[in-house]
């Protein structure tokens, strides 16, 4: 925000539910003030029935946004332009107005890249083994095969939903594969281990994957982010493997959702510096 809000302030908003606990706000008004962008970021709780008027009703007010649980896949179907990784991924998370018309994209794919390849380098060829099916593990998993790594195998607590999110992504299933329980990798070398589960969330959560399983592995990266870092990031560290926590996927989100918004890049060092709470 340049100073305080004008005629001309854009209303860039979080619309989800619950929203109170959200980093967003903190590291986008950052952004905004170190870009020196005339807009304000506020998270507002919505209802599902309330999604689409809000949703529609912001943008073509010349404000923009983002969204957030549960509502991700309902804003999917309200956007008016969707981008490739909304129609693959069934789920929008940024909205904003262009051409008269209301765009959306889930920028959970461009930040999950971002944060894989600052820890493990290009996914292109790479063997990675992606842990979960839901909304974060579909985002990587379309990631992954549109930058070309070369197998992906899934491995979720309900195994039937990893085969329908592969199923789903990679129809001839060429590049995924689908296993059960971790025993079925024991042994197996990943460039990259992936953890899109919910697990970690809480402190004494089981960890989404044995620690001897990455023996021998490239890196490891938590979706999940937590104060402090997760317990399964500090244990594959403490093994020697590289490894990160959703810090930087989530600030990358941000940052593409930023370049949706203001169409200029993301002043990443002020976003981040206000995440880590500098
Ligand atoms: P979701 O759609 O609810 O999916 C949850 C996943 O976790 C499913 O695969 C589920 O397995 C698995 N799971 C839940 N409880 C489990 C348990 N007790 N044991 C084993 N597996 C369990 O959630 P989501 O939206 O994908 O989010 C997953 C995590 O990613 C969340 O912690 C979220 O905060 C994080 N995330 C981070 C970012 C970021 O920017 N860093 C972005 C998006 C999401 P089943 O299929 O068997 O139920």
């Amino acid at each position: 925000m340049i100073s305080a809000p004008g005629g001309r302030t854009r209303l860039v908003t979080l619309l989800g539910d619950p929203v109170d606990h959200s980093l967003s706000p903190r590291f986008q008004n950052a952004a905004f003030a170190a870009a020196r962008v005339d807009g304000v970021y506020v998270p507002l709780r919505c209802s599902d029935a309330d999604l689409p008027g809000l949703l529609l009703g912001i943008a073509r007010g010349g404000g923009a946004g983002n969204v957030t649980l549960p509502h991700k896949e309902r804003a999917a179907a309200v956007v008016e332009v969707a981008t490739d990784a909304v129609r693959h991924t069934g789920a929008c998370n940024t909205f904003w107005l262009e051409g008269g018309r209301v765009h959306g994209d889930n920028t959970d794919v461009a930040g999950f890249l971002h944060a894989a390849a600052a820890l493990a380098g290009d996914a292109a060829g790479a063997r990675v083994l992606l842990l979960g099916a839901g909304g974060a593990a579909r985002a990587a998993l379309f990631a992954l095969l549109g930058a070309g790594a070369r197998e992906v195998v899934l491995l979720n607590r309900t195994p039937d939903r990893a085969a329908a999110l592969a199923a789903a992504l990679d129809p001839g299933g060429s590049r995924t594969r689908v296993v059960a329980g971790g025993r079925s990798v024991a042994g197996e070398r990943f460039d990259l281990v992936v953890n899109g589960t919910s697990l970690g969330l809480h402190g004494a959560d089981p960890l989404p994957l044995d620690l001897e399983t990455l023996a021998g592995c490239g890196a490891a990266l938590d979706l999940v982010y937590a104060p402090g870092e997760t317990r399964w990031i500090r244990g594959a560290r403490e093994m020697g493997v590289a490894a990160a926590d959703g810090t930087e996927m989530l600030l990358r989100q941000g940052a593409a959702a930023f370049e949706r918004w203001w169409g200029r890049p993301a002043p990443l060092d002020a976003m981040r510096s206000a995440l880590a709470g500098g």
